[in-house]
């Protein structure tokens, strides 16, 4: 058996940088027929995560967000409206049902590119939708598409006609489809073998991404944007109530959209449930953070040496930590024994 990598498992090699100062470097990605991003981060189409108004503070940021699919026709639609900044937004859509509806309602209230979202993506149904969107939205409009987990996942997809393939089954943070299901691949092994495509493909890197070195190792991987769900969880921007917990903490709730309580609300029963419920604490507006996860990208670049995303994929040296490397990785006094 093949050992396999996930972000905690390695590091980057700092290098020799001659860029003196962060702001020359160029962290923008273009995931090509008609997406490019200042910033390559992709709020993920999940119903407390993504509707409107974090479309525009992702906008805003120079990100994008896609609009999640649970909710009818009508209100995903509102939705792209209301994210009223010259700038990308993606809207999610299925692969059964009203999907081809979905998409022409999308599509035509201007939603800049059309995420295929579904767990298991290296599927037939995957197959005939991207068939079937290519011919009525043809070969200039930008789709994405996932999850899969391997190069022949990333291959058959782009053969099939994405433009761009979220990378990763199970890593996510509210995921336990690997618990139920005993399937996946570690987060940055799954880009590791999704960037020896030989297809002209952008790679999306979905999931378990926990902070800005995440999203470094990640880009040197080869992933070409990064997609996240809980380090937007609980901002001012994601739907949902605040609550107050008896000690007057407020918090939202971010849940897993295979989660048993997800399924009942979208579809009013449950088949398999991969996800989990959760309370995270409310942190504030999007903004805050995206700013603080840019400027840890800026600064993952420099460390390399990197001007930008290409020379990033070029120059990345990886090394292996061991347990007692990531203890020391993280900040560690507070378990010093004085
Ligand atoms: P996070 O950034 O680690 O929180 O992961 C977010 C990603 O988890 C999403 O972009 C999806 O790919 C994935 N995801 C969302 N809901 C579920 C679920 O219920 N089960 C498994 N994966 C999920």
């Amino acid at each position: 058996m093949n050992k396999t990598y996930s972000y905690d498992d390695v590091l980057l090699v700092p290098q020799y940088s001659d860029v003196r100062s962060r702001s020359e470097i160029d962290i923008s990605t273009d995931l090509g027929a008609g997406v490019e991003l200042q910033l390559p981060i992709v709020a993920s189409p999940m119903d407390t995560i993504s509707e409107s108004a974090m479309g525009a503070a992702m906008a805003k940021a120079g990100a994008t967000a896609i609009i999640h699919r649970y909710n009818n026709i009508e209100d995903q639609v509102k939705h792209i409206n209301q994210v009223s900044q010259p700038a990308v937004v993606g809207g999610a859509i299925g692969v059964s049902g009203n999907y081809i509806e979905r998409a022409h309602a999308l599509v035509d209230a201007g939603a800049t590119f059309l995420c295929i979202d579904v767990a298991h993506g290296h599927h037939i149904m995957m197959k005939e939708a991207l068939w079937e969107l290519r011919l009525i939205f043809g070969d200039d409009y930008h789709i994405m598409a996932g999850n899969v987990a391997t190069l022949e996942g990333i291959n058959d997809l782009a053969d099939w006609g994405a433009d761009s393939v979220r990378c990763n089954i199970g890593g996510g943070s509210i995921c336990s489809t690997r618990i139920q299901t005993g399937h996946g691949l570690p987060g940055l092994q799954t880009i590791i073998e999704c960037a020896k495509t030989d297809r002209d493909v952008k790679i999306i890197a979905d999931g378990g991404i926990k902070n800005s070195g995440d999203m470094v190792k990640a880009l040197a991987a080869g992933a070409d944007a990064v997609m996240v769900g809980s380090l937007l969880a609980g901002t001012t921007e994601t739907p949902g109530e605040i609550h107050m917990n008896v000690e007057g903490k407020r918090w939202k709730t971010y849940r897993g959209m295979a989660s048993k309580e997800a399924q009942i609300d979208w579809k009013g029963r449950y088949s398999s449930f991969e996800g989990v419920v959760s309370r995270v604490p409310h942190r504030g507006p999007a903004a805050a953070i995206l700013e603080d996860l840019e400027r840890g990208i800026r600064s993952g670049f420099s460390y390399t040496g990197a001007r930008d995303l290409r020379a990033l994929h070029n120059k990345a040296k990886f090394v292996t930590q061991t347990a007692s490397g990531l203890s020391e990785s993280r900040a560690h006094i507070a378990t010093r024994d004085w």
